[in-house]
């Protein structure tokens, strides 16, 4: 969308001081639910997701089931509260498409044929939303899917980059997302690049996205480091099981 706020100034500066290719402040909290197999809070510049990771159990209804490997269902909820206005509760179009594709992002790497006729269950609460949710929350699922002990190929991890004012950047706060040209939400398995969600809303030249889509993988390569640390941090100082 074309506007005449300036998000970027002439020394590459952005509204909130960031350079054009840093990431907003992200915090992450491993196994903060006791209720579920696994759980992680995460904060990402003004974004707070809690994520909570029920299962492998017997999939239900049994039609859902299939008989050679788990399925997996994400669901992901913006809270009422989460925005300036409040959105009206309940599931739409923009929370199924999201839903949607967090979990076959998620699929790519569980292994999901150990556990056949099983669901997992994977819900992503927005309590606040500054854009990038998506992100935030793909990367918190990949964080509570370690602490519920699933196997995993790797733990996933997400990122966005993006168009403002014609210049390629990482990881759009709310304004730039709302008045910029473009945004590229990708997610990767860190350790081979696999991409695993790929979107894209706007326009980008050629050129354009060979560079959204690098600065993205950097992105997701600096929060996983993240994911990493918080899951370290949690488990190292956790009591000896004898
Ligand atoms: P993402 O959060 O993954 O960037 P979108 O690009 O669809 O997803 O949304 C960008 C931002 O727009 C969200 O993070 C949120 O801040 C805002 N937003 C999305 N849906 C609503 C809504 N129904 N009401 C108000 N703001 C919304």
């Amino acid at each position: 969308m074309e506007s005449d706020i300036k998000l970027i100034d002439d020394n590459g500066k952005r509204l909130d001081g960031r350079a054009p290719d840093e990431l907003r402040k992200i915090k992450i909290e491993v196994g903060v639910l006791h209720r579920a197999e696994g759980s992680c809070y995460l904060e990402w510049g003004g974004n707070k997701v809690m994520v909570a990771v029920y299962g492998p159990k017997e999939a239900l209804p049994r039609h859902t089931q299939n008989p050679l490997r788990a399925i997996v269902n994400a669901r992901y909820n913006m809270a009422a509260f989460s925005v300036d206005d409040r959105k009206r509760p309940g599931p739409d179009r923009r929370s199924r498409e999201i839903s949607k594709v967090i979990s076959e992002a998620l699929e790519k790497v569980i292994l999901l044929e150990k556990f056949p006729r099983a669901s997992i269950d994977v819900n992503i609460e927005v309590l606040n939303a500054e854009a990038g949710t998506r992100c935030a929350g793909l990367t918190a699922a990949g964080v509570a899917l370690a602490d519920a002990g699933i196997p995993l190929k790797d733990i996933p991890v997400s990122c966005a980059a993006g168009k403002i004012d014609g210049h390629v950047v990482l990881d759009l706060g709310k304004e730039e997302d709302n008045f910029g040209d473009a945004d590229l939400p990708i997610a990767i398995s860190p350790r081979t690049n696999e991409i695993l969600l790929l979107q894209m809303d706007g326009h980008l030249t050629v050129e354009e996205f060979d560079k959204a889509l690098e600065m993205a993988i950097n992105g997701c390569h600096i929060a996983s480091d993240i994911q990493k640390k918080a899951i370290m941090d949690k488990y190292q100082s956790a009591p000896e099981v004898k």
